[in-house]
């Protein structure tokens, strides 16, 4: 029979069908070798684990060394259309999920409703370096809470783009009036526990236009899952 005789779509079947067959010899072998160690229950730990190594030979774009992990990167907008991104997440750590004092996300109850949350917590490890979420020039450096002095939030301004930053609960290590670029070191994390015990540690980020009206900094940083193989 020759194959230039067949008509073209059952020439591809069997094509087909012969690549299959030629994938899966050098399978045969370790699969026979698991049939035979199946017949005894006592190894059928072995076996699985024969069968879980073959299943890696047979998945070569993954192979059994390599471990896959998912993780958030975030990426900010760019609005003045620079080609590069004008806002950042300040700790590079995922929004406060929910704890018992609340969820970090942006309009979230607090007060039993009576207020809602202005700002997006970024999650963070107290003493951790705390970045620059815009650029622009250091505005203010005042105090989270009247009366208190140990939590202090650092005021970003960029009047060309419009938009104001604060990041609450950190110590700064710049000064009023300083020019800050994106992503720049400000201060470092300021742990919450003593004022919120169990709390996870986080920047408060508020975004607001110079306007006052604060804006979604999930809106503006977007968090995007990927999958990193090592
Ligand atoms: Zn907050």
């Amino acid at each position: 029979m020759q194959l230039t005789r067949l008509p073209g779509l059952r020439r591809r079947a069997l094509v087909q069908a012969v690549s299959l067959v030629l994938a899966l010899t050098p399978m045969a072998a370790p699969m026979a070798a698991v049939a035979v160690a199946a017949a005894r229950p006592a190894e059928t730990r072995v076996v699985l684990g024969k069968m879980g190594q073959i299943a890696g030979r047979l998945a070569p774009e993954r192979p059994v060394h390599a471990r896959a992990e998912t993780r958030l990167v975030f990426a900010g907008l760019d609005i003045d259309g620079d080609g590069a991104p004008d806002f950042a997440n300040p700790t590079g750590k995922a929004p406060r999920a929910w704890d018992a004092f609340g969820s970090g996300a942006f309009g979230a109850r607090r007060d039993g409703g009576h207020r809602h949350h202005e700002g997006v917590d970024y999650a963070g490890i107290a003493g951790q370096e705390v970045t620059a979420p815009i650029s622009g020039f250091v505005s203010k450096i005042g105090f989270a809470y009247a009366g208190d002095a140990s939590l202090r939030f650092v005021e970003i301004t960029n009047p060309a783009l419009g938009y104001v930053a604060r990041a609450f609960y950190v110590d700064p290590t710049i000064e009023v009036g300083a020019a800050v670029r994106i992503g720049q070191p400000i201060g470092r994390l300021r742990t919450l526990q003593d004022h919120y015990p169990g709390i996870t540690d986080h920047v408060h980020l508020e975004l607001m236009k110079t306007d006052g009206a604060r804006i979604d900094a999930a809106e503006l940083i977007h968090a995007r899952r990927v999958t990193v193989r090592g």
